[in-house]
């Protein structure tokens, strides 16, 4: 069945229709490419159509290329690559100059663009090659380019159009920040051309009066100059020097794909547009040649939503929410009772007192009223939300709900005793989820009646904000929970990933390890910025030191302790003393103004503490930048393997979906697996071997990653098709 269709109105307007069978949205294909470069060729070519029109049969226009195939595609290697992006911008430089002479640029038929709604990646870079584009005022359309958050760039023109109709300063927080518009926003930022309510009859009746003045784009006029200045005008060199500053200070040069976009632009901008184009498929051919970007869009994009549509949840009937009981307002269940009645689903939050309850409820009131002040929702719909949530002390409330979130203090008694009077009220099918953090689901099961119903639901602070959630099998939750858990994160608009039980389950298990590294480099006299600017160099938001100044000292003391009770002489003490005593002297992190950081009255970090390097003076001499990276690298992806060899972790896609998601590992390498790979198992066992001798036994090489070196294999060649079928 054909992508793109086309018919011929009375007045000589030819509709060309991208309508992707089976699919709720357009996305564009190989077959669509050339069915779209056909059809325009007939258009122009044939006498009696006046101009083209371009518009969608779904409510959307389209949600971009098919990632999917990008992959295929890399497997004609460079100049396949190169090759087919130069036959995407023939097609579209075909639209543009829609048969007009090439010296006059005189007898072009118009070509318009209906956009119904949002309108993605190639979704706008196709309307960005049409004379005039139309949208329709839908206000649940996003228009933009959201390809450099997964790793690639506008490949298709969208880069060099975009620069060259908006200028390089107005065009850069949509190509190097993804910025979303609505329509509205779209035509005020000079990206689209109008809102219209029949975007279709707006673009015929402009087709049919357009003069072929109109037609011709700024950058094929005689003059044209970029708006704000090309690279070798005063002021668009200085737009440079900010934006390289910009790029290398957001992503500390570990992203791939914003450079090869600057690059692009900024040599695209001293040559004509044409050559600007093969420019920008150069770049992008790079860019797509990179490991890089296979990975980030297999995590990002493909896992992700794999993982979003249930790749992994049990087979049982449908278990959506309707009634949520949230146990305990505090930080987190606050944060729970506000997504939860934001996804529509009822809530009731319980606390010991009812100021406390209402305190919880005042933070959703709160999150909604700044949202209101942003004009990100309305009053209404903020009455709406509040309205869902019920905020009481009495457990009987709790009568007729589905599914029960205990939040309250990280204490086994505690929560035992709020299981049994929670058991005591809610119905025979309930799901009972507990959100804590460190306790084994297990043990905290023995408190339950029932515990193939319970199971751990783990969300990250702050809630409202972290797209992960991790949901804990405890050894005997059933599969009804766990299809609850994973039916309610869907619902919630988060992505899941399940795991079975161990001590800090998946994340924090590598986490903490990844922290303490950082510490304990302090200790032995490693200097505090080279520790944190590894870390910001291999990629990652937040170095481990300012990572633990964010979480709390006094938390990471909590969980040593705990840890050391649990574990006994297994327990490795080596951070213990700058821990302790950065607790007892009040250094507990950004909250207390005081931690590795000095922070000033309003909590804003000044530098790293003398107090803490006088305590810990940093040795005269100093590892290697590569070092430390080995270090802080293989501390969390070494546990991320154990979680796999221990059948914590079930799938490697929820290890790396789940790892970039949860705390932000490096997102440019896919996550701590794709990682490996392209390191290559072999490399890995060097390093690990190293690092054994020098650091000690923590980084003994797993026996399965060692088996994968001698066999050559990667972890997606030896578990991927697992994955796949799951
Ligand atoms: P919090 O101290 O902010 O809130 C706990 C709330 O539970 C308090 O309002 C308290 O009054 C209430 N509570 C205590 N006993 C109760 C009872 N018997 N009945 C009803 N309410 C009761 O703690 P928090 O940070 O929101 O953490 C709650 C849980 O979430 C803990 O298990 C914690 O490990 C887990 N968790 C915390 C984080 C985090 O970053 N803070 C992240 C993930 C999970």
């Amino acid at each position: 069945m054909a992508e793109f269709t086309m018919t011929k109105d009375a007045d000589g307007v030819a509709v060309i229709t991208w309508d992707l069978p089976g699919k709720s949205m357009n996305v564009l294909t190989l077959q669509g490419i050339e069915e779209l470069s056909a059809l325009t060729e007939e258009a122009l070519g044939d006498d009696t159509v006046k101009g083209i029109v371009i518009t969608s049969g779904k409510d959307t226009f389209a949600g971009g290329m098919d990632l999917n195939i990008l992959a295929e595609f890399k497997q004609s290697g460079a100049e396949g690559v190169f090759e087919g992006t130069m036959r995407g911008h023939k097609m579209l430089r075909t639209l543009e100059l829609a048969g007009m002479d090439p010296k006059t640029k005189k007898g072009g038929k118009p070509v318009a663009a209906a956009l119904p709604g949002t309108a993605l990646g190639i979704g706008l870079e196709l309307p960005l090659a049409c004379h005039r584009i139309f949208a329709a005022p839908n206000p649940k359309a996003k228009i933009g380019l959201p390809e450099i958050q997964v790793g690639i760039f506008p490949g298709m023109g969208g880069t060099t159009r975009l620069v060259r109709k908006l200028g390089v300063m107005s065009a850069s927080p949509f190509l190097l920040q993804a910025k979303m518009s609505s329509p509205e926003q779209a035509v005020k930022a000079g990206i689209i051309d109008e809102v219209a309510d029949d975007p279709v009859a707006a673009a015929k009746a402009w087709v049919l009066q357009a003069t072929e003045a109109d037609l011709v784009k700024p950058w094929d006029a005689k003059g044209y100059k970029v708006p704000g200045g090309a690279p070798y005008h005063p002021a668009g060199f200085q737009t440079f020097v900010g934006a390289n500053a910009m790029i290398m200070g957001n992503t500390w040069g570990a992203f791939p794909a914003p450079k090869a976009m600057l690059s692009a632009v900024y040599e695209g901008l001293m040559v004509p547009f044409d050559t600007a184009l093969k420019i920008e498929a150069r770049w992008f051919t790079k860019v797509i040649m990179d490991p890089s970007s296979s990975a980030m869009i297999r995590s990002l994009f493909i896992n992700k939503e794999a993982l979003e549509k249930g790749a992994v949840r049990p087979d049982v009937p449908d278990q959506k929410v309707r009634k949520v009981g949230v146990l305990g307002a505090g930080m987190m269940g606050a944060g729970i009772a506000l997504v939860s009645a934001q996804a529509g689903i009822e809530v009731v939050l319980i606390d010991q007192k009812q100021e406390a309850a209402d305190k919880g409820k005042a933070y959703t009131e709160s999150y909604l009223d700044a949202g209101i002040a942003k004009r990100k929702t309305t009053p209404e719909k903020k009455d709406e939300v509040l309205s869902r949530i019920t905020a009481t002390t009495d457990y009987n409330a709790l009568a007729d709900a589905d599914l029960i979130i205990e939040a309250v203090f990280e204490d086994v008694g505690v929560k035992a005793e709020v299981t049994k009077n929670v058991e005591a009220v809610i119905p025979d099918d309930c799901i009972f989820a507990t959100n804590t953090s460190t306790l084994p689901i297990t043990e905290l099961a023995k408190a339950s009646k029932r515990p193939e119903h319970f199971i751990g639901i783990h969300f990250f602070s702050p809630v409202e904000k972290m797209l992960l959630v991790e949901i804990i099998k405890g050894a005997e939750t059933g599969d009804v929970a766990t299809a609850k858990a994973l039916d309610y994160v869907r619902q919630i608009r988060k992505t899941p990933i399940v795991v079975n039980d161990a001590r800090f389950f998946y994340a924090n298990r590598c986490i903490i390890p990844y922290i303490n590294e950082g510490v304990r480099m302090v200790t032995e006299g490693v200097e505090m910025p080279l520790v944190d600017n590894a870390a910001r160099l291999l990629g990652f938001p937040v170095g481990p030191l300012q990572l633990t100044d964010e979480t709390s000292i006094d938390l990471g003391v909590k969980i040593a302790k705990a840890t050391k009770a649990a574990m006994g002489n297994a327990y490795d003490d080596t951070t213990d003393e700058i821990m302790f005593w950065m607790a007892d002297n009040g250094r507990l992190g950004r909250k207390a103004k005081a931690g590795f950081f000095d922070y000033d009255e309003k909590g804003k970090r000044q530098g790293y503490s003398d107090a803490v390097q006088e305590k810990f003076p940093a040795k005269s001499d100093q590892p290697d930048v590569t070092e430390v990276q080995h270090r802080l690298m293989m501390a969390q992806v070494l546990e991320a393997v154990r979680a796999l060899e221990e059948n914590v972790l079930m799938d490697i896609r929820e290890g790396d979906v789940g790892a970039i998601l949860g705390w932000g590992f490096a997102p440019w390498s896919g996550g701590p697996f794709s990682w490996l790979d392209m390191l290559g198992a072999a490399k890995a066992v060097e390093i690990c071997d190293h690092l054994t001798e020098t650091c000690g036994e923590r980084f003994t090489c797993p026996a399965l990653l060692r088996d994968m070196a001698t066999k050559g294999e990667t972890f997606y060649g030896r578990f991927g098709a697992k994955a796949k079928a799951a």
